[in-house]
């Protein structure tokens, strides 16, 4: 695990995702840092080393990426894994057979199956629920109760919950509060702020970038958590390449001026799509019909650059999606590059059918991971490929 300074949390958001964690190598001068590709390190004599011993427990650039991302969260230690449901699983991890936890009904179809399909076979016990209203994560505390699990916005019915409100009750409960942060980045939402104890991500996705590698990560600022999920990632060893943490590294630079940038063309594209009779609603935190926007604006700095649309039917769905050019059909999000996907068939294939439209993912619903290219150009795809799709059933 790495610790943030004090240095790394004094600057602006684009500075400390430059900087943060990164200082030129002082061996060579080198501006980047090396990609540190080794198993083991010498050590000077019996128990003397620099401070690495073995690269489960420890690698130089896996070091500057999990600093630089605690900086960005504005927490105090940051840890790397190798996938986004690894750092779901180390979380887990923290609890024991017979506690409960609360998670919010709209979380990733991912973090769904892990939950259900392996640690309630462990004994852990799961109560999923509408996590727009606070007093509904209330309600579902019991005495074995430890954590509270959310995803703001949410995946893909871009749902809120409220992060003052849920950290209020967690504190007040003395609940662990964990918050999935991959689709606001911190660079739009910052849960630690609002009483959250951990915050997750997707690395795979904005922070990395450019779709070229899978990582997770979790940001703390808690000592005790740090040093017990520090403890997990050694023990359990689901610990990322230092190559993939280089790449994430050279993605968090950008990180600002690309989330400004989706979101620009995401603001204009949800609210062109609005205005389409052949689209039945568009879900997007950004538009001021959506029913949390609101909250949107008090807990948000921007809305980011995911929209999902209700289609009516899966045959339009399946139209649209085999005409658009520049979108590509793809699972995944947060790249450079658009992406457009069919959440029930894809992504949430392994959430009951029941659950799926119990919270309106329906089989007319697509998702879009909107890019950086020319805002217009976008648009024109996917005008050209509604109007292919038709507006019949
Ligand atoms: C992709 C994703 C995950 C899982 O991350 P992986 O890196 O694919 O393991 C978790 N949460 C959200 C919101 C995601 O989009």
């Amino acid at each position: 695990m790495a610790q943030t300074s004090d240095d790394d949390l004094r600057y602006g958001f684009g500075t400390r995702a430059i900087h943060a964690g990164q200082a030129p190598d002082p061996s060579t001068g080198a501006i980047m840092p090396p990609i540190y590709q080794t198993s083991t390190y010498v050590q000077d004599s019996l128990g003397h080393h620099k401070g690495f011993e073995y690269a489960r427990t420890r690698n130089p650039t896996r070091d500057a990426l999990e600093r630089n991302l605690a900086a960005l969260e504005g927490g105090r230690y940051g840890l790397a894994w190798a996938s986004g449901l690894a750092a779901t699983d180390a979380v887990l991890k923290l609890l024991s057979a017979g506690d409960h936890v609360i998670c919010g009904e709209n979380v990733y179809g991912g973090t769904h199956r892990l939950m259900v399909q392996v640690f309630q076979r462990l004994g852990l016990s799961f109560t999923f629920v509408d996590a727009r209203d606070a007093g509904r994560v209330e309600d579902a505390i019991t005495p074995a109760t430890r954590m509270v699990y959310v995803e703001t916005p949410t995946n893909p019915m871009m749902r809120l919950t409220d992060l003052a409100a849920v950290g209020e009750i967690a504190r007040r409960r003395d609940l662990l509060f964990v918050v999935d942060n991959t689709f606001a980045t911190p660079y739009f939402q910052t849960p630690l702020e609002f009483g959250a104890d951990l915050v997750l991500h997707s690395t795979t996705k904005y922070l990395n970038g450019h779709s070229d590698m899978v990582g997770g990560a979790l940001v703390m600022s808690r000592d005790d958590l740090a040093e017990r999920l520090g403890f997990l990632q050694n023990a359990a060893g689901a610990v990322p390449g230092p190559m993939d943490c280089w790449l994430t590294l050279r993605g968090t630079k950008t990180l600002a001026v690309r989330m400004r940038q989706h979101d620009a063309s995401a603001r204009r594209l949800a609210a062109w799509l609005a205005e389409r009779p052949d689209v039945l609603r568009v879900y997007y935190p950004g538009l001021p019909t959506h029913e949390q926007h609101d909250l949107a604006c008090r807990q948000m700095r921007g809305f980011g650059g995911m929209i999902s649309l209700e289609l009516g039917s899966l045959e339009r769905a399946r139209r649209v999606v085999g005409a658009v050019r520049l979108f590509a059909l793809a699972e995944s999000l947060g790249g450079v590059e658009s992406l457009i996907g069919h959440p029930a068939s894809m992504t949430h294939a392994s959430v009951p059918p029941a659950m799926r439209e119990a919270m309106g993912l329906t089989d007319g619903l697509i998702r879009l991971s909107v890019g950086i290219e020319d805002t217009e150009d976008l648009l024109q795809d996917l005008e050209q490929a509604l109007a292919r799709a038709g507006d019949g059933p």
